[in-house]
């Protein structure tokens, strides 16, 4: 789950990083009265899931309250476009205003999960306010790593290797280390996905400050973080993610392809999305209902996919396990005999009554496009959507 700038903040904050002073915003008038509180000089930020909104016009300084009420009233209702985005944007119905910060380095730091290592890793850079992804690309000898071993925890000694080679003066060291440690905390205590601060600063009166922050956590911990669910923001997610998320389904990923994908279990999720792809295709989803044991959330699963206007093609791939294909199959005949589900649909069913299963399909006189194997399933989407988008 994704969490806004501000409310990274407050979490941050909480574990003794230092932010700059400010407060949420949802009107201009409530953007003036904080800049008023503030002394006037503040910077007003786009409250979006995303990256780069300073050159997306989502970052502006404002110099007075009425700069900061105007500066709200462009920002606020705006649909942000980044490079993070794409084109539709997100919406923003919120603003953070801060105090002004007087910035004299920009530094980057931020922690991740690194999968081949199976630990988080703290990176920082001296290159900060910048795309990291560029730096790294450009300039990889200035991205700096520190593994962190959950047994032991962030270590300050490896704070103040990180510190000393993002070139920070003696003085700074050991509040450099602390600051990490105190993120390792935050990043550790909350199920951490990802935590970013770009750019951290150094201000003119040598003092360390976040200026920036991005946090997003693991959706597998939630049950762990009742406080933190409640500050999800469904505005700025895909509407079917949100609609699968409510009906239970936990793994819909929206895709860019044309074929939609209604799969259990995520290894044979990812084994049909590589099939569809050695056939040509491409995938408009990846969608693991998991154990359906009624028909009921097998046409809610199909309604997700099947009202994305890119999906030309269903393909039902199921191996029955513990889920029981005979209701897989009673879920696409509901589906279809109510007119909903109207794409050309492949089905491929293997496993527990699956006898049954291929009997409702037949019964129902349906024109299901079967298919018995995996490759004979991911052949025949591909060719239903190249004909279906020929029209
Ligand atoms: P992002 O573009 O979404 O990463 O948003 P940031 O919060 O990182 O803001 C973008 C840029 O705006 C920063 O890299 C800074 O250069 C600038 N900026 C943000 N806050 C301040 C501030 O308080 N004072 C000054 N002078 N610049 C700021
Ligand atoms: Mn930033």
């Amino acid at each position: 789950m994704k969490l806004h700038e501000f409310q990274a903040k407050e979490i941050l904050a909480e574990y003794g990083v230092p932010v700059p002073r400010g407060r949420v915003a949802r009107t201009p008038d409530e953007a003036a009265e904080i800049a008023t509180e503030l002394g006037g000089k503040v910077v007003v930020k786009a409250q979006a899931h995303t990256g780069g909104r300073g050159k997306g016009g989502g970052v502006k300084l404002a110099n007075s309250a009425e700069e900061a009420r105007h500066a709200a009233g462009e920002i606020l209702g705006m649909q942000l476009v980044t490079h993070q985005t794409g084109e539709a944007g997100l919406p923003v119905h919120s603003v953070l205003v801060e105090e002004q910060i007087d910035i004299a380095r920009e530094l980057y730091l931020s922690i991740a999960i690194d999968n081949s290592a199976g630990k988080p890793i703290l990176i920082a850079s001296a290159a900060g306010g910048m795309d990291i992804e560029e730096v790294a690309g450009k300039t990889p000898e200035a991205i700096h790593r520190q593994l962190i071993y959950p047994h032991c925890g962030f270590q300050p000694f490896q704070g103040r290797a990180l510190a000393f080679a993002i070139g920070l003066d003696a003085d700074l060291l050991r509040p450099a280390a602390e600051l990490m440690g105190n993120v390792a905390r935050a990043f550790e205590e909350n199920d951490g996905a990802i935590v970013e601060i770009n750019p951290l600063v150094v201000t003119g009166d040598g003092r360390l400050i976040a200026a920036d922050a991005k946090f997003s956590t693991d959706d597998s911990a939630d049950f762990r973080h009742p406080r933190l669910t409640e500050l999800r923001d469904t505005t700025q997610e895909d509407a079917r993610e949100v609609e699968a998320h409510e009906a239970g389904i936990e793994n819909y990923v929206k895709l860019d392809g044309d074929i939609g994908c209604l799969v259990n279990g995520a290894g044979l999720a990812m084994a049909t999305l590589d099939a569809i792809k050695f056939e040509g295709g491409n995938s408009a989803n990846f969608l693991d209902i998991g154990t359906a044991n009624n028909p009921e959330a097998v046409v809610t699963a199909l309604k997700i996919i099947c009202e994305d206007p890119d999906v030309k093609t269903v393909l039902v791939n199921v191996f029955g396990g513990l889920a029981r294909t005979d209701i897989i199959a009673e879920g696409v005949v509901q589906a279809m005999t109510s007119g909903m589900l109207t794409q050309p649909t492949v089905v491929r069913l293997a496993g527990t009554n699956v006898e049954e299963g291929l009997k409702i399909l037949d019964d129902s006189g349906l024109n299901v496009i079967r298919a018995d194997g995996f490759a004979e399933a991911a052949q025949k989407s591909v060719a239903a959507a190249a004909a279906a988008s020929k029209g």
